[in-house]
C-alpha cells in the first residue's frame, strides 16, 4: 500500500509554524501512519495536502485550497452525513481509514477542538450497518504457524469468534474459503503474498509481529474468554487468536492497543476495552464438519453465483433463505458452510424440521414473530462498544418483547422434538433489561443522544424538574407578547428569538416613544429596535440552564442504561444464537413444505435417492425432471437385465442434457441433509459424507499464471490424495486440456485409482466414450447416460438418466441447433462417418454401435436407425424434384425404401 498518505514532509517538519489545528492533524497522521486520516472539521471529514489529492480523486469530490497564516494547501472534505459511502470507496482502493472525530464540544472550548481517532475502518472490521452488505457475516482472520497452523476468525460487527487448528496449507485455504474473510493478518512465521493465503483469495494486511507472541496472546485470550489452555488447543491457535484480538482492539481504538508497527496507539476516547461483546469463542475442529473446500463451495454455487452458464442462477443459500431475520440468515450460511458429521445432531435437526413441517400454524406464527427480531448480535456489539444510540436500545427491547410470545408458541405447539423443547426451555426474555429500556427510553427517540428527547418523563425526578422549569420558562415567554402589548399599548410589538442574541422584544421605529423605561436595547435593525427586560433575561438564562442541565442528565441516564444492557451482553448473545437457530429450523420447514422436500435418513451405507432434484435449478426450470441415484446402496438392475452394485457412475450424454445438474444435485442433496435440512427428493437414504470434492468446468487462473489444464490436474491431485471411501467425488470431464489420447489415459487411470484404492462415491461425466468400457472391467463402476429423443429432426433433451452408455455425443446436432451453417454441419457429418472417432475423441455412430453391442442391444438399433435417417435426408436434400422425370423420381423413391428396409 502507498504509505505517502500524510502531508509533504517539509510541512510536518515545520510543525512549529503550523496552526494548532494543522499540528493536530499531522500528529494524528503520524500516529496512524498506515491509515488515511479523515479529520472532522464541523460537518465534514477533511483530508489535507497529499492525502487530500488522493481522497478527491478517489471519491470524485472537489479539491479545494485552504489558506491560513502558514500558507495555502490542498484540502478535500467529505460530508459526515454520508461519509460511509466515501469510506467504502477508500477501502475498495486498498486504504485503511482512521476516523478522527471532534471529541470536545466546539462551543465549549476557546482554542482548537480536540480530536481523536475513534475507529479505524479496514475491510475486515467494518461494523457500520451502511457498509456491511445486508445480513452476511464479515470476517477478519488471523493465521499463525507452529506444529500445525492456528487460525482464528472474528466478525467484529456481531462478535462471532472461531478458532481452529489445521495441518496443511491446503487445509488453511479450505477453512478460509468456508468463511470468506475480507481481510487476514498473518504471523511472522507465515509466508504469504498480499492478496491470497495459500491460494484462498483474501486481502493480507501487515500487523505487529509481537501481537503473535505467545505470552501476550494468552493474556488477551484470558481477558476476553477465560483460560486459554481450557479453550484452545495448540500454540499456533492461541497465538492467532490473541493477535486477532489485538487487531480488533486496534481497529476499535481500545486502550492498550498497538498499531501495525507494534507502537502503542493511545486513543483518547473509549479508554475501556470496549470489545466486551467478544466473550464467546467457538473452538471447532474441521473434522467435525463435512469438508467443503474452496473449489466445491464455488462450483456448487453455495453462496456465490458462477456466471459461466450465462443465465441467472441463484445460489443455494438464496434458494433456501426463508429466514425471517438477519440472525437466521447468517446462521443458515453457517450451517451450509459447515454441514455436520454427527448423526445424532443431524437427526435432531431433522426431527425439529419434521415437527415444524407438520404444523403449519406454529411455523407461520414463529416466522411472523421472528420477522420482528432485530439484528441482536450487531445491536449488542454496538451497545458494548458504546456506539449504540437510543433507537438501538428500543430495537433491542422490542426484540426482547417478542421472546415470551415465541416461547408461548413453542409451548402451545404440540411438537415433540428435542431441539424445539430445548429452545423453549432456554430462550431468555431478559425481562429486567427490557423493562429498564422501556421505562427509561422514549418509544421513538431521536438519532442524537446528546440533545435531549431520549428519556421518558417520569423516569427521573431531577430530570422532570429541569424540564418543567424549562417548560414554564418557555410558557412565560410565550405569554409575554400579549402581556407586553397590553402594558405598552404597542399592538405591533413582537417577542422573538435568534441564536445569536437570544430572546428579544421587537418594537418598530414608529412606536419607540411608547417603550417603557425598563426596556434595554439589545440590537438595532433598519426599521425597528430590539429590547430585553431584566426579567426576560433572567427567564432566558433559567431556560438555558435547565435545558442544558436536562440534556446532560438525559445523556447520563442513557449511558447508564446502555451500560446496564452491555453488562448483559453474554445473555443477549446466547438469546441471539437461539433465535438464529430457531429461525433456520423454521425456514427449513417452510422450504420443505412449500417445495415438497422429504426427510432424509443419514448414516447408512450408500447413497440412495429416489426422484432427486436440483434445489436451485428446479425453481427456474418449469418442468424439472427428477432422477434417481443409487451408489453403493445395494443391487440395481442394468440395461442388459443384469444386476450390479456400483458406487461409481460414468455418465455420458450430449452437452446440455443435464449431466452437471445431476451431479451437483446429488452433492447438494447430501449436503442439505447433513446441514439438517430436508431434501428435494421423494426419498433419500444417505451416508455421512466426510467431504465433497468437485472437479467441474474450467476455471482459468490466468492472473495466477496457471493454465486450465494445470489447474485441472492440481484439483485432481487434491482429490486423489485426500478422498476417502466416505467422500463424494464429482468429476465433470477430466483431461480435456490435453490430447485425446492423453486425456483418455488420465481419465481411465483416475477411474481405476478411485475405484480400486479410494472407494469414494464417484460421479464422472465424460465425453471420452471409451471410458464407458471401464464398467465392463471394474465391478463397482456402472454406466449411466442421459436420454435424448428427436422431434422434427431436432434433438430434444429428456434430462432423464438411464442405465447404460449414451449412443452418441450429438455434437453435430447441437452445432446445428446453435445455428452453425448447413454446409459446415453437413461436412462434419461426412467426416464423422468417414473417420469415426479416431482424431476427435468424440464418438461416431459406427463406433458407438460397435462399443454399445457389448452392453446394450437397444442402443445399437437406435444408432443404425439414425445413420439411415441421416442418409435419407441427405439424398433428399441433393435431389432436385423440379427437374426430375417421373421415372427418375420413382427410382429414387424405390432406392430410399430399400435403405429403410
Ligand atoms: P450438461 O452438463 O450435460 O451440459 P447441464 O447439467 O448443464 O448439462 O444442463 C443443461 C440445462 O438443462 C440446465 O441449465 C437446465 O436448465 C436444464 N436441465 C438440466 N437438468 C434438468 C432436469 N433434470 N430437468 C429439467 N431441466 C434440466
Amino acid at each position: 500500500m502507498d504509505t505517502a498518505l500524510g502531508p509533504p514532509a517539509q510541512m510536518a517538519e515545520q510543525a512549529d509554524d503550523l496552526t494548532p489545528m494543522m499540528a493536530q492533524y499531522f500528529e494524528l497522521c503520524d500516529r496512524y501512519d498506515d491509515a488515511l486520516v479523515l479529520f472532522q472539521v464541523g460537518d465534514f471529514y477533511e483530508a489535507f495536502c497529499g492525502a487530500a489529492e488522493r481522497v478527491a480523486r478517489l471519491c470524485e469530490i472537489t479539491l479545494t485550497q485552504r489558506t491560513d497564516s502558514t500558507g495555502e494547501y490542498p484540502m478535500a472534505g467529505i460530508p459526515i452525513d454520508n461519509a460511509e459511502s466515501y469510506i467504502e470507496t477508500l477501502l475498495d482502493a486498498g486504504y485503511r481509514v482512521a476516523v478522527a472525530d471532534q471529541v470536545e464540544d466546539p462551543d465549549e472550548v476557546s482554542g482548537v477542538v480536540e480530536r481523536a481517532v475513534t475507529r479505524i475502518v479496514t475491510p475486515g472490521t467494518l461494523t457500520e450497518a451502511e457498509l456491511l452488505g445486508g445480513a452476511d457475516n464479515n470476517y477478519v482472520a488471523a493465521l499463525a504457524a507452529g506444529e500445525r497452523y492456528g487460525l482464528a476468525l472474528v466478525d467484529i460487527s456481531t462478535g462471532d469468534c472461531y478458532a481452529t487448528s489445521v495441518g496443511s496449507e491446503t487445509a488453511v485455504a479450505d477453512e478460509l474459503s468456508r468463511f470468506g474473510p475480507a481481510e487476514a493478518i498473518v504471523g511472522p512465521d507465515v509466508d504469504v503474498d498480499e492478496e491470497s493465503v495459500f491460494g484462498a483469495a483474501c486481502l493480507v494486511t501487515g500487523y505487529d509481529a509481537a501481537a503473535f507472541e505467545r505470552e501476550r496472546a494468552e493474556g488477551r485470550i484470558q481477558r476476553y474468554f477465560g483460560p486459554p489452555e481450557r479453550l484452545l488447543a495448540g500454540d499456533a491457535e492461541r497465538r492467532a487468536c490473541g493477535a486477532l484480538l489485538a487487531y480488533a482492539e486496534y481497529t476499535r481504538g481500545s486502550s492498550g492497543a498497538v498499531g501495525p508497527d507494534g507502537e502503542p496507539v493511545d486513543p483518547d476516547v473509549d479508554p475501556e476495552g470496549t470489545l466486551d461483546y467478544l466473550n464467546h469463542l467457538t473452538r471447532y475442529d474441521p473434522r467435525e464438519y463435512m469438508l467443503l473446500d474452496a473449489v466445491a463451495v464455488e462450483s456448487l454455487e453455495l453462496f456465490e453465483r458462477r456466471s459461466v452458464r450465462g443465465h441467472e442462477n441463484r445460489t443455494l443459500v438464496d434458494t433456501l433463505d426463508e429466514t425471517a431475520c438477519a440472525l437466521g440468515r447468517r446462521e443458515l450460511t453457517d450451517w451450509l458452510r459447515r454441514p455436520l458429521l454427527d448423526e445424532a445432531r443431524i437427526d435432531a435437526r431433522h426431527e425439529a424440521v419434521d415437527a415444524l413441517t407438520r404444523d403449519p400454524a406454529t411455523r407461520e406464527r414463529l416466522h411472523d414473530l421472528l420477522t420482528e427480531v432485530y439484528d441482536l448480535e450487531r445491536l449488542i456489539s454496538r451497545v458494548s462498544r458504546g456506539r449504540a444510540n437510543a433507537r438501538d436500545l428500543r430495537s433491542l427491547a422490542s426484540t426482547l418483547a417478542v421472546v415470551p410470545d415465541v416461547r408461548e408458541t413453542l409451548a402451545d405447539a404440540d411438537v415433540d422434538a428435542r431441539l424445539l423443547a430445548d429452545l423453549h426451555a432456554t430462550l431468555d426474555p431478559l425481562t429486567e433489561t427490557r423493562e429498564e429500556i422501556e421505562a427509561a427510553i422514549r418509544p421513538d427517540p431521536p438519532q442524537q443522544v446528546t440533545e435531549g428527547g431520549v428519556i421518558r418523563e417520569g423516569y427521573d425526578g431531577e430530570l422532570d424538574d429541569l424540564r418543567s422549569t424549562e417548560r414554564s420558562g418557555k410558557e412565560w415567554i410565550a405569554d409575554l407578547e400579549a402581556s407586553e402589548r397590553e402594558r405598552t399599548g404597542i399592538d405591533s410589538l413582537k417577542v422573538g428569538h435568534n441564536s445569536v442574541h437570544g430572546y428579544y422584544i421587537e418594537v418598530t421605529n414608529a412606536n419607540l416613544d411608547s417603550v417603557p423605561e425598563d426596556y434595554q436595547r439589545r440590537q438595532t435593525l433598519k426599521n425597528s429596535e430590539r429590547f430585553y427586560t431584566p426579567e426576560l433575561k433572567e427567564r432566558e438564562e433559567e431556560i438555558l440552564r435547565a435545558e442544558t442541565a436536562a440534556d446532560d442528565v438525559e445523556y447520563d441516564i442513557f449511558c447508564a442504561v446502555r451500560d446496564d444492557v452491555a453488562a448483559e451482553a453474554e445473555r443477549v448473545q446466547a438469546l441471539a444464537d437461539r433465535l438464529a437457530r430457531l429461525d433456520v429450523l423454521v425456514a427449513f420447514a417452510e422450504v420443505a413444505a412449500r417445495h415438497d422436500y422429504c426427510r432424509p435418513t443419514v448414516g447408512g451405507e450408500g447413497i440412495d435417492i429416489e426422484r432427486g432434484r436440483h434445489p436451485v435449478v428446479e425453481r427456474t426450470e418449469a418442468a424439472f425432471v427428477p432422477n434417481d441415484t443409487h451408489l453403493g446402496s445395494g443391487p440395481v438392475e442394468e440395461a442388459d437385465g443384469g444386476e450390479t452394485d456400483p458406487f461409481f457412475a460414468v455418465i455420458t450424454g450430449p452437452n446440455m442434457s443435464g449431466k452437471s445438474t445431476y451431479m451437483r444435485q446429488v452433492a447438494l442433496v447430501c449436503l442439505l441433509a447433513q446441514a439438517g435440512s430436508f431434501v428435494p427428493a421423494a426419498s433419500a437414504d444417505l451416508p455421512v459424507l466426510d467431504r465433497v470434492f468437485t472437479r467441474v468446468g474450467a476455471s482459468d487462473d490466468i492472473a495466477g499464471g496457471r493454465s486450465t489444464f494445470m489447474i485441472e490436474m492440481s484439483e485432481l491431485s487434491t482429490i486423489l490424495s485426500a478422498a476417502t471411501e466416505d467422500s463424494l467425488v464429482l468429476l465433470d470431464e477430466v483431461g480435456r486440456g490435453t490430447s485425446t489420447a492423453d486425456g483418455l489415459a488420465i481419465a481411465r487411470a483416475v477411474t481405476e485409482f478411485l475405484h480400486d484404492d479410494v472407494g469414494a462415491y464417484t460421479l464422472f461425466a465424460t465425453h471420452h466414450h471409451d471410458l464407458t468400457d471401464a464398467a465392463a472391467d471394474l465391478a463397482g463402476v456402472a454406466n449411466r447416460h442421459f436420454e435424448t429423443s428427436r422431434e422434427d429432426g431436432r434433438v430434444v433433451f429428456d434430462h432423464e438418466l438411464a442405465p447404460g452408455a449414451a449412443a452418441a455425443s450429438y455434437g453435430v446436432e447441437v452445432a446445428e441447433m446453435a445455428g452453425v451453417p448447413d454446409a459446415v454441419v453437413d461436412r462434419s457429418r461426412d467426416l464423422l462417418e468417414r473417420t469415426g472417432d479416431a482424431d476427435t475423441g468424440e464418438t461416431s455412430d459406427r463406433e458407438t454401435v460397435a462399443g454399445a453391442t457389448r452392453t446394450n442391444g437397444h442402443v445399437e438399433g437406435a444408432a443404425v436407425e439414425r445413420a439411415v435417417e441421416r442418409d435419407i435426408a441427405r439424398t433428399l436434400r441433393e435431389t432436385d424434384v423440379a427437374t426430375m422425370t417421373p421415372i427418375e423420381a420413382l427410382n429414387t423413391l424405390a432406392a430410399l425404401a430399400d435403405r429403410v428396409d
